[in-house]
C-alpha cells in the first residue's frame, strides 16, 4: 500500500515536522522543486512532482532523472491532470517521460483519468485504453488513477466507481493502483478497502500533517 502526498504548488510543511509525525509509517512526499533537498535531507521518501525525459539540454524550466538522483530524490509523478490540463501534456510525452525516469532508475507514478464530460458520455474506458495504452508495465511503475472530476473539488469517487475503474485499468496493465482525488482522513479507509485500490495519491490533504499521518496511518 503506498500513500503519496502531492503538495503541488504550495509550499507544503515543515518536513522534519513531517517525518517526526509519520514515525515508522511508509509514505511518499512530492513536494514542489524547490523543497526536495529539505525533504531528502528530513529522511522523507521523496519524489518530484514531473521529470524530463533528457539527462540535459535546451529544455527549458525541465528536470532530469540524473539532476533528481543527485539530490536523493528516488522517484517522480508523471502525467498529473493538471499538467495535461494547463501544461499541454500529451500521452506520448508522458509515456517518454515515463520510460525515460523508470529507465534511469527512478520510481514512477503515471497518472491517468477521465474528465466530467467524458465520464458523462460514457467515454471513461476508452479514455483510461488510450492513456494506460502507452505505458508498459515495469516494476518500478504504478498507475494512479484520478478520475479529473475528483480533484480538488471535495466530489470522491464512490468506492464502487475506484474499484470498477481500478479493475479495470489492472485489465489492461498488471500494476498496482492508486486512488486519487479527494481523499481525506474520513474517506480513506473504506476507498484503500477496496481489493482493487493499491494505496492513495493524496493532494490538498497531504499538505496537513495531521491529515496526511491520518491517511498514511489507514493504508499501513
Ligand atoms: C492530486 O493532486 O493528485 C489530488 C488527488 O488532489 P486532491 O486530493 O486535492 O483532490
Amino acid at each position: 500500500m503506498i500513500v503519496a502526498g502531492n503538495w503541488k504548488m504550495f509550499d507544503g510543511p515543515d518536513a522534519r515536522a513531517l517525518r517526526a509525525a509519520l514515525g515508522d509509517l511508509p509514505h511518499v512526499v512530492a513536494p514542489p522543486y524547490t523543497r526536495l533537498r529539505e525533504c531528502v535531507d528530513a529522511g522523507l521518501t521523496t519524489y518530484a512532482q514531473n521529470v524530463h525525459w533528457e539527462s540535459e539540454g535546451a529544455f527549458t524550466g525541465e528536470i532530469s532523472p540524473p539532476m533528481l538522483q543527485a539530490l536523493g530524490v528516488t522517484g517522480a509523478i508523471v502525467g498529473h491532470s493538471e499538467r495535461r490540463q494547463f501544461f499541454g501534456e500529451t500521452d506520448e510525452g508522458v509515456a517518454k517521460r515515463t520510460r525515460a525516469a523508470l529507465a534511469a532508475g527512478l520510481n514512477v507514478i503515471a497518472c491517468v483519468g477521465e474528465t466530467e464530460a467524458q465520464r458523462e458520455a460514457g467515454e471513461t474506458e476508452e479514455v483510461l485504453r488510450r492513456q494506460v495504452g502507452v505505458l508498459e508495465a515495469h516494476p518500478n511503475l504504478v498507475i494512479a488513477y484520478e478520475p479529473v472530476w475528483a480533484i480538488g473539488t471535495g466530489k470522491t469517487a464512490t468506492p464502487e466507481i475506484a474499484q470498477d475503474a481500478h479493475a479495470f485499468i489492472k485489465s489492461l496493465l498488471d500494476l498496482p493502483v492508486l486512488y486519487g482525488g479527494s481523499v481525506k482522513p474520513d474517506n480513506a479507509a473504506v476507498l484503500l478497502s477496496q481489493p482493487a485500490v493499491d494505496g492513495a495519491l493524496v493532494g490538498g490533504a497531504s499538505l496537513d500533517i495531521d491529515s496526511f499521518v491520518a491517511i498514511c496511518r489507514a493504508g499501513s
